[in-house]
């Protein structure tokens, strides 16, 4: 019996090893599949970034054919400023990140960083030059050195443990029997929702970009937690061209611009204090965040739900 145990068992690691590997495999192609949508033309140009103006002019866009997404959407993030974007869920939020990423073409309108249109930019310099801390960091299976140093191949290890320190994910490392040799990712440790947002962050300061996009987590983190990630996201968002897509209005209320979204359009415009007197879509959404204490904004609409 024992005699075949221990090949069934063997059997068993291997089976998980590999349907491990295809969903990494997966992973890979859900990615390279998006790439796909678009290709670089002929002659196109490394991105060139002075102070990364970024600038949606009149953008139309839809995934299918039949359902228009975004309309007429026209906005610029000055050099070195952040603008936020609120809306229900499905509003188009964070299509407009997919857009600047160059994931998919625009069909009407143009999308400029510096005035050069990302469709006559090279991908590959566009990619670099943004950064992104996602709802939800996919850790690779392997150290948490190689997923910090994920957002610069060629780091070197002073490089991470400064990032790592500035993140505030350094002493958290160190307290882990293997250090920075930590594996992390589903075969490994499990890290908590804040401490995957500090190792993307930690990404993001390695990479240096001068476009930061900051895809604010619905689900909330202790209030801790989320306090003193918001506190480390304005320090690296300083003097970058930040894309906040907000949740929570309170963490946005001194962005320099904030875009409310409804259905794909752009409702209304303004500092947070300009929104509030005006009394319309972004007055009634703080309104109803003070009273339910920090309730997504994102949630569905209440139209919807009925
Ligand atoms: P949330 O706050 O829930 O994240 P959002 O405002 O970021 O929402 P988007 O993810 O930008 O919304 O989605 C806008 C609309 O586009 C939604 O109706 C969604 O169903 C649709 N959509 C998103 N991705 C695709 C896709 N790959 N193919 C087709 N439709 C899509």
């Amino acid at each position: 019996m024992i005699q075949l145990y221990i090949p069934l068992n063997f059997l068993g690691v291997i089976y998980r090893e590999i349907k491990q590997s295809l969903a990494d495999m997966e992973r890979l192609f859900k990615l390279l599949d998006q790439h796909r949508e678009v290709a670089d033309v002929p002659n196109a140009q490394p991105l060139a970034v002075k102070g990364a103006e970024v600038k949606f002019a009149h953008v139309d866009f839809s995934y299918e054919a039949k359902r228009q997404i975004l309309f007429d959407v026209d906005f610029t993030i000055a050099a070195g400023t952040t603008t936020a974007v609120v809306g229900h869920s499905g509003s188009g939020k964070s299509t407009l990140s997919r857009l600047l990423f160059r994931f998919y073409d625009i069909n009407a309108g143009s999308i400029t960083i510096d005035g050069q249109d990302l469709r006559n930019v090279t991908q590959t310099s566009l990619r670099k030059s943004i950064g992104i801390v996602p709802q939800d960091t996919v850790l690779f299976n392997d150290t948490i050195e190689y997923n910090i140093a994920y957002g610069k191949p060629d780091a070197t290890r002073e490089e991470i443990v400064a990032a790592a320190k500035a993140a505030y994910i350094h002493d958290f490392i160190e307290s882990l029997p293997d250090g920075y040799g930590s594996m992390v990712g589903e075969r490994g440790l499990k890290l908590s929702g804040g401490e995957k947002q500090r190792v993307a962050i930690a990404r993001t300061l390695l990479k240096n970009p001068a476009i930061l996009i900051f895809d604010e987590a619905t689900s909330a983190l202790d209030s801790r937690a989320e306090q003193a990630i918001q506190a480390q996201l304005k320090e690296i968002a300083k003097d970058r061209t930040t894309l906040v897509i907000a949740h929570r209005l309170s963490t946005i209320a001194d962005a320099s611009q904030i875009l409310v979204l409804d259905h794909g359009r752009i409702i209304e415009r303004g500092t947070h204090g300009q929104l509030l007197a005006q009394n319309g879509a972004y007055a009634q959404m703080w309104e109803r965040q003070q009273a339910r204490q920090e309730v997504p904004v994102s949630s569905p609409r209440a139209d919807d739900r009925d």
